[in-house]
Order: structure tokens, then sequence, then C-alpha cells
């Protein structure tokens, strides 16, 4: 209890801000259709063109047990990462409860659902290329998950998928989607598990996992050798992460539902040997804020797109330029 205590004074404590966030809300991105919404948005990732793919739920909400028919209309969007329009639709009547979303190299997206216990790749305008797991069967084994979560792709084409809500393991697979070998068990110790969330690797394989229920991030050598967990008030409880060129890692702070109820969101950039550089965003559905932020990717340009559970939106960020810092200006940030 007092143990509880204390982890709830240390979340609930003002959250260290950065008083002037390094970046900024770009306020007329997205520009979809008029009246067009894409449901919760789940995962989020960038193609080779800087462009954004989206893996929504499209009105439907998650249940006990999920519905069984596949949402009727698009779950996959293609938007412009510079002007924000609507460049492609796809996904329709496939996914019961899409989740994650991974862009490989080769512009390959990956997608986890769920309710369909299973991990997908698609090319890039929605022809499905090779599938994992058995619908709506979970399982611990080499075949089977247990609401798989998320994927992060090698360059050799081999990929990890972090399962996920049920199960608490990290499993890498070759090219062909044959199993390699797993790591984690259920439990809070180095390399543990309590929903891994998101993952993602670094320029130097390692591999960085968002250990939710555990509220830190934990990294890997590649063969799932723990290397160190990175935690605090600052990081939250990420749902999601991105690495970007220069090795920082980006996570989305989703909050912790205490009693159910949505509080903080945020996004955390770290360095390369985990230490905090910058946050931005706060709890709300202001310009630039989050409710439920839910999974997050860094653009080869530097600009940062974070997907929202409960707002139900994707916001870009842009790093404001040094010049520009001191005053402030329209596109700033502002709680609401
Ligand atoms: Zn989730």
């Amino acid at each position: 209890m007092i143990r509880l205590l204390l982890l709830m004074a240390v979340f609930s404590s003002a959250v260290p801000a950065f008083a002037d966030p390094e970046y900024e809300v770009v306020r007329d991105w997205p520009a979809l259709p008029e009246g067009k919404s894409l449901g919760l948005c789940a995962g989020v990732g960038i193609d080779s063109h800087d462009n954004v793919l989206v893996f929504h739920r499209n009105g439907r909400a998650w249940s006990n047990p999920f519905p069984t028919e596949p949402i009727a209309g698009p779950t996959v969007s293609l938007i412009d990462g510079r002007t924000g329009k609507l460049l492609a639709s796809w996904g329709a009547g496939e996914f019961i409860m899409p989740h994650g979303l991974t862009v490989d190299h080769e512009d390959n997206v990956w997608l986890t659902d769920v309710g369909r216990q299973q991990v997908f790749k698609y090319s890039h305008d929605g022809r499905l290329l090779l599938t994992l797991g058995e619908r709506g069967k979970p399982g611990a084994d080499k075949e089977h998950f247990n609401y798989p979560t998320d994927v992060t792709v090698l360059s050799d084409g081999s990929f990890y998928v972090s399962d996920g809500y049920r199960n608490t393991r990290v499993v890498k697979f070759n090219p062909a989607g044959q199993y390699e070998f797993e790591w984690g068990t259920k439990g809070s110790g180095p390399g543990q598990f309590n929903l891994p969330h998101g993952i993602a690797i670094d320029g130097g394989g390692r591999v960085v996992v968002c250990d939710r229920s555990n509220a830190r991030l934990q990294v890997f050598d590649p063969r799932g050798g723990f290397i160190a967990e990175w935690k605090g008030p600052e990081i939250g409880r990420p749902y999601g992460v991105s690495v970007d060129a220069h090795g920082h890692v980006f996570a989305i702070d989703g909050g912790d539902q205490l009693k159910g109820k949505l509080d903080r969101s945020k996004a955390v950039e770290l360095d390369a040997a985990g230490a905090v550089v910058n946050t931005f965003g706060s709890f709300g559905a202001g310009p630039g804020q989050f409710q439920l932020g839910h999974d997050i990717a860094v653009a080869h340009d530097g600009s940062v797109y974070v997907a929202e559970g409960k707002g139900q939106r994707v916001q870009k960020f842009i790093r404001r330029s040094s010049g520009d810092r001191e005053g402030g200006g329209a596109a700033s940030p502002s709680p609401r």
C-alpha cells in the first residue's frame, strides 16, 4: 500500500515540464476532407517519402468480447506529411481491432490486430503479403499470439513482435515469418514485461520496448539480452516508441488511467543513453495536447507524429527554429 501511494505520489506530482518545449504542433495538419473522422488512432508510421500511415478503428470501440465481424470501412490512411492531405485509404472489411502499425525500409506496412490475434505484412498500397498467427485463436507458442501489439523490422527483413496485452514476450521471426526465438516472462524485473505495448529498434540494432504497465522503457541487445531500463515521471507510462536517425528515442506517455480515468499524456525525447532531452504536450483536447496518446513516429525530416486513442486524431509536431524560441508565436502549444 505504501509503495502504491508512493507510486501515485510520483506520478501525480507536477511532471517536470520543459518550460519552453522544442516542439510545436502544426495546427492545420492533417487537412482531411470535411467531416472525415478516423476514429481511434492506434498506430502511426512514416514511409520513405515522409508520408504518414495511420491504423485507425473507424468508429469501432474496444469491447469485451470483441465483435466478430470486421470493421466495414477503411482502417489504414495514407496522409501527406507536408500538406496533410489524405492520399489513400485501404484496409476495409479486414480488421476487428486495429492496433500497431510499422513501416519498414521497403515501405511495407506491418499491422497487428488484437481482435484477430494476428500480425500482417502489407504492401504500401494494401496488398496482403504475409500473415502470422491464427485468426481469432490466442496462444503463446510459435504460431500464436495473445493480443499482439506492435512490430519492428530490421534491414534484413527479420522482425520482432511485442506480444502483447496477455502474453508477456517479444518474439523474433526471420524474413519469411518463421519463429527464431523469444524472451520475456511476466513480472517487473529486468527483461520481464507487463504489457509490452510498443517496440522499435535503433541504428545499432538495440531493441526498445514500451513496458507499459511497468511504466518503463526497456532496452535489449538484438538477442534479447537486457541492457537498461529507463523510467521516471518524465517518461511516465510509455505506450508507443520510435527512434530517429541520431538514435534519439521518442516515446508517448499514455497516462496511468487510475480508476479508469484518463489523465496525463505527453511526448518525451530521450538521447541514446536514456537521458530525457525534451517533453512536449500535455493532457487535453486542445492543439498540441493528447487524450490517451497511443503511438508516436518520427519522420526523416525530424517531424514527430502522435496518434491518440480517446482524442481520435493524429497531430504533427515540428522542431522550433532556434531563433523562434522566445517569441512563442501563434503556433506554440497553449494549455487549456
Ligand atoms: Zn493499445
